[in-house]
């Protein structure tokens, strides 16, 4: 019987030795976890598969440049492969666990330092293990005039790793990627790279300038295996004077379409200029400690009666819409007419201010979003069904309402039919939805994880036959995403990872790359 509880895939117990002992001499043996009770909360992979399928072999804790470097020459030696996690918190996406079972995980939580903030560009460089609750303690102490983007698990998780992800937000900088300005890389053969204007010896503009010279790179290494981020730079928001948080409540679930068409406009000449968010009934009272076991006690999928009555109970919308208004006093003032005049002529939907809502959630949580306070309340999500089970579901559409209501009652359908709820909400981009959907199922329940595996299947492939694919997914799931995206694309990508990493050591099987 092997001493490790798991060996990377095509690795014999006396290379993964001599590769640990080398990691060992590298980081200090109390960096390198090998134990069963070690790895154990990298082990929580939330989704609807065995969790021996997604098991590492070991974690390596490195906390400089030249560590990492190090280790990626172990990697080739051995031919071992290596999963990168910055703070590891990608809930629902596959969190800290690796996309296939046995690949050594590299944490680099412990590379926290806040390296560059400047208060006048309004720019941040930061190292991968930064928080963003980290950052947002360093703007506050510092009095520093500045606004943060974070992903609503904003207190625990980081810009760095959500931005390689290509998560999003509710500030105007809502688009993480977009804001994103220089990367340091460490490649496969172990050199490191700077992106944009970084590689020039001496030069001061790579927080602030996006491409440098030549092609263009840093989306290269968002969500693939082509390199290990060690250092990113990205844009702050100045504070404005005013933030002017607000909610429209729309009462019956076809009004999506109405909805849709009557913020589009809005968004895209950025009369609001946040990430506006479209929350389902569902998906406000579980944030809001709502449980399934409240209403109901019978399996499968919860009815539109039971629906209409939480609605009723908590005082919810079928859709929740949320936005804020940014600028001077002036500034809001003219949006906020604007915006109110739009409202008033659709003759529908109830408008409910930061002064009407006061103290109360879900409004609270959602204007601290919307004004970069990190809070964790969208935990609340996993009280509905309990057990456990997240798996996002996240199709792009068009800010268009015939699609949005489209897309929302094939997956309505689909989750019903599989006995889950559609727990959802919509992202408004400048053009596109990020339709965000939280697959939850109970993962202490065998049966009920099997459905949900099979609902997701069926999910994907019923949106893939309208022509709609996700824009992020789980690790269980990213091969067959990466198949949606058709074969020149993933030609492309072998063919690039063929030439940068020839061993196939950083992240086989990441998005469907593999040498
Ligand atoms: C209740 C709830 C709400 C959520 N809401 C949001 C939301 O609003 N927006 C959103 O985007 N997500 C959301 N998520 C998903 C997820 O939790 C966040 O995206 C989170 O920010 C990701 O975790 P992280 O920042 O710790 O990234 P990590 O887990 O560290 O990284 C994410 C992935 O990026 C890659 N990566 C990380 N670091 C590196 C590196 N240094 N080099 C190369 N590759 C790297 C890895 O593949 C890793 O798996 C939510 C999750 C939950 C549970």
């Amino acid at each position: 019987m092997s001493k490790y509880s798991v060996l990377p895939q095509n690795v014999s117990e006396r290379d993964f030795d001599a590769a640990i002992q080398e990691f060992t001499a590298i980081l200090g043996a109390d960096k390198v976890l090998t134990t069963a009770d070690k790895l154990l909360p990298y082990g929580k992979i939330m989704m609807a598969v065995d969790t021996a399928e997604h098991a590492a072999s070991a974690v390596l804790l490195a906390t400089t440049v030249e560590q990492i470097q190090a280790i990626v020459r172990v990697c080739n030696t051995y031919k071992v492969p290596i999963w990168t996690i910055s703070t590891g918190r990608n809930f629902g996406y596959g969190s800290a666990a690796p996309v296939e079972r046995g690949q050594v995980i590299l944490d680099l939580r412990l590379m926290n330092k806040i390296l560059h903030v400047d208060p006048e560009l309004c720019t941040a460089l930061v190292e991968p293990g930064v928080t963003y609750q980290q950052l947002y303690d360093y703007i506050e102490e510092n009095k520093l005039p500045l606004m943060l983007s974070f992903s609503a698990p904003s207190a625990i998780a980081g810009p760095l790793g959500n931005t390689m992800d290509r998560g999003v937000g509710y500030t105007p900088y809502g688009e993480h990627f977009l804001m994103q300005c220089g990367m340091e890389v460490v490649l496969p053969n172990g050199e490191v790279l700077r992106t944009g204007m970084g590689s020039v010896k001496g030069d001061k503009a790579w927080q602030v300038f996006k491409w440098g010279y030549g092609p263009t790179l840093d989306g290269m290494f968002t969500q693939s295996n082509y390199g290990i981020c060690t250092k990113m730079g990205f844009w702050l928001m100045p504070k404005p004077p005013v933030f002017k948080p607000f909610e429209i409540q729309f009462d019956e679930e076809s009004d999506i379409s109405d909805i849709v068409e009557m913020l589009r406009p809005l968004r895209i000449a950025q009369i609001i200029p946040n990430s506006v968010v479209i929350a389902g009934t569902l998906w406000e009272a579980a944030t809001c400690n709502t449980r399934r076991s409240d209403y109901m006690s019978t399996p499968g999928a919860t009815p539109d009666s039971v629906l209409k009555q939480i609605q009723k109970d908590k005082h919810l919308g079928a859709w929740n819409v949320y936005a804020a208004l940014y600028g001077t006093p002036e500034q809001v003032e003219v949006n906020w007419k604007i915006v109110t005049d739009v409202i008033k002529k659709a003759g529908k939907g109830r408008i409910i201010t930061q002064e009407d809502a006061g103290d109360t959630q879900p409004f609270k949580y959602r204007a601290q979003l919307m004004s970069g306070v990190p809070n964790l309340q969208e935990f609340g999500l996993y009280n509905w069904r309990g057990g456990g089970g997240s798996m996002w579901f996240a199709p792009v559409s068009q800010a268009r309402g015939s699609e949005c209501e489209k897309q929302m009652k094939l997956a309505k359908t689909i989750l019903n039919k599989h006995g889950l709820d559609y727990v959802g909400e919509f992202i408004v981009g400048w053009r596109d939805m990020h339709h965000v959907i939280d697959v939850l199922f109970d993962r202490s329940n065998p049966e009920e994880t099997a459905r949900a595996n099979a609902c997701f299947s069926e999910l994907l492939d019923e949106f893939e036959k309208e022509g709609y694919a996700v824009y992020r997914v789980n690790t269980a799931f990213q091969e067959r995403v990466a198949q949606s995206y058709g074969p020149v694309k993933r030609d492309l990508e072998r063919t690039l990872k063929r030439a940068l990493d020839p061993n196939g050591i950083l992240a086989p099987g990441k998005c469907g790359i593999n040498i």
